[in-house]
Parts: structure tokens; C-alpha cells; sequence
């Protein structure tokens, strides 16, 4: 009985794994290919049932396909590196709502709603770090993001719009959940420029997001756009569903270099500069 079912059972050994290999690279399934010797071993040695064998494999699979496709969104949004929420200091800019954050980061509901978010400020107050770690975290959740500065989207916008290519070009960003415009303020006047980002603005109005950081609010948006007509009905459609967010605090920047200076100051000379330990 054991030994008719022993010439039955199917041994990973007398199965020809070349061959099943190259089934597998057809199929394209490449982490079942690397793994499945492993685990038929493993599966053996512990009496697994087939379909718990055949189960690991396709998590297997799965979750390793989840992370490649990660890691090249992570690639395409071109976010900033080294910046996340967790580096994020929440206690220099006491305004900001951390909750809020933490909602934009999660998704969910202003994207799918095509919903803006506008962050404002003066500069060096973190307005590019918040933007990209928002990116980050977005991206993380599955979400497919596009960090830029604006003045970079801007010129490709009117590189596209000589090739009579405009409405392509904004058409292949529908496939970003999120774009982030870093930066609105140093779009430099001019009609034909601002142009293409306010063809941008309305072609994403209610389908897909934008993120936009500044450093003047709107009050000054009209040098910003070639005329106030173009200006206040850009604000109007980004408004229309937007979290606006104002960081009114000190340049972190600026924050930063002061303690320095203040340590070194404020201390005794040997433990400022670590030499001459003499009481
Ligand atoms: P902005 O875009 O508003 O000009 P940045 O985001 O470029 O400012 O911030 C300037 C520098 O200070 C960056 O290196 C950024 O990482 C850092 N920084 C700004 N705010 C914070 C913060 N709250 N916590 C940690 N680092 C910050
Ligand atoms: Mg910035």
C-alpha cells in the first residue's frame, strides 16, 4: 500500500525541472520559478496538502509582484529623497494638523474625487518636504504620483504644445493619481507659459488631483497667470474641492543654522568645538 503510493506521489525530484522552469518563465511567473524547489522540499519534509503548497506560491507570487511595481512608482514619481512624514518635525509648525496630513497621506476619498490639496507658505518653511512625503506615503498605499517643480512641468507642457502634442501629453498624466506642482511661484509671466498650466489645471478639474506648494497665496496669483481672468478661474476650479494648508513659521532652514549658532555660543568654548577638556 505505502509502496504503490510511494510510485504514485509526485517527487519535485522526477519532475523536470528545467523544463518546468522554462513553463514558468512562459507564464511569467518568476518568483514561483526561483521558490518552487524550496517549498516543494519544505512541503514535503512537513506533509503540506497540495493546495497549501500551490497557495505559498501564489502569495508568493503576488506579493513580490506588489513590490516591484512599488518600487518603479517609486522610481517614476521622482519625489525628493530622504523625505518622509517620519522625518517630518510636527512641533515647528504647530498650525498644521498632523491628522490632516495623515488623511491627505492615506488617499482614499480626495483622490478619488479628484480633490486638490494647496500648500502655502514663505520659503525654507518644509512646504517641498511635506509635498513629497505626502507623495511617498501615497505612492506606498498604491497610489501613482508625480513630483515636479512647476517651471520643469511647465516647459515640457510647451515643448509638447509646439509639437501639437499638448493634449496627449496631459492625457498621459491621467495616470497619476497625483500630480505634485512644487513651487507655483516661480513660473515666470508670461502668457504663452502659464497658458499650458492652466490647461492642466481644467483638464484635471474633478477627475485627478494636484498638489501645489507656494509661497504667495492667492492674492498674488494673477502675476502668476497671464491675466486675472485666467488667474481667478484657475483658483476657482483648484479651490472648488482643496485642504489648503498655511505654514506660517520661521524657514526651518534658518531655524536650524540659528541653534547652531546659538549652541556654539551659548556653550563654553571646549565643549562647542570638543577639544580642550581642562577644567
Ligand atoms: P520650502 O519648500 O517651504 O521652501 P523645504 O521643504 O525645502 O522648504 O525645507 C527646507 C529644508 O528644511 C529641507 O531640507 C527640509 O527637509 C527641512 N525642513 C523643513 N521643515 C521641516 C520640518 N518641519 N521637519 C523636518 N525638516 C524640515
Ligand atoms: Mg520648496
Amino acid at each position: 500500500m505505502t509502496g504503490k503510493q510511494d510510485r504514485n506521489a509526485i517527487d519535485p525530484n522526477t519532475v523536470d525541472a528545467i523544463k518546468l522552469s522554462l513553463m514558468l518563465t512562459d507564464l511569467r511567473l518568476p518568483t514561483i520559478k526561483e521558490i518552487w524547489q524550496t517549498f516543494a522540499r519544505r512541503s514535503d519534509a512537513e506533509g503540506w496538502t497540495a493546495a497549501r503548497f500551490l497557495a505559498t506560491l501564489v502569495e508568493h507570487e503576488l506579493a513580490e509582484r506588489d513590490r516591484r511595481r512599488i518600487e518603479r512608482h517609486l522610481r517614476d514619481a521622482r519625489l525628493l529623497p530622504g523625505k518622509s512624514l517620519d522625518t517630518f518635525d510636527f512641533t515647528v509648525v504647530p498650525m498644521l494638523s498632523k491628522a490632516q496630513v495623515n488623511a491627505l497621506a492615506a488617499g482614499d476619498a480626495w483622490l478619488s474625487q479628484g480633490g486638490n490639496c494647496l500648500i502655502f507658505g514663505p520659503p525654507g518653511v518644509g512646504k517641498s518636504h511635506l509635498a513629497s512625503s505626502i507623495g511617498l506615503a501615497l505612492v506606498e498605499n498604491g497610489y501613482r504620483v508625480l513630483f515636479t517643480r512647476t517651471t520643469d512641468l511647465v516647459q515640457r507642457m510647451q515643448v509638447a504644445r509646439r509639437e501639437l502634442a499638448l493634449e496627449n501629453f496631459i492625457n498621459r498624466l491621467d495616470r497619476y493619481h497625483l500630480v505634485i506642482l512644487d513651487d507655483l511661484a516661480y513660473v515666470r509671466k508670461d502668457q504663452a507659459e502659464t497658458s499650458v498650466l492652466f490647461e492642466l489645471i481644467s483638464a484635471r478639474y474633478e477627475r485627478r488631483s494636484l498638489l501645489i506648494t507656494a509661497n504667495q497665496p492667492f492674492g498674488e496669483w494673477h502675476k502668476v497667470f497671464p491675466d486675472e481672468t485666467t488667474a481667478v478661474a484657475a483658483v476657482d476650479r483648484l479651490v472648488h474641492h482643496a485642504v489648503i494648508l498655511e505654514l506660517n513659521a520661521e524657514s526651518y532652514r534658518r531655524r536650524v543654522a540659528l541653534e547652531k549658532s546659538k549652541q556654539s555660543r551659548g556653550r563654553p568654548a571646549r565643549v562647542a568645538t570638543g577639544k580642550n577638556t581642562k577644567d
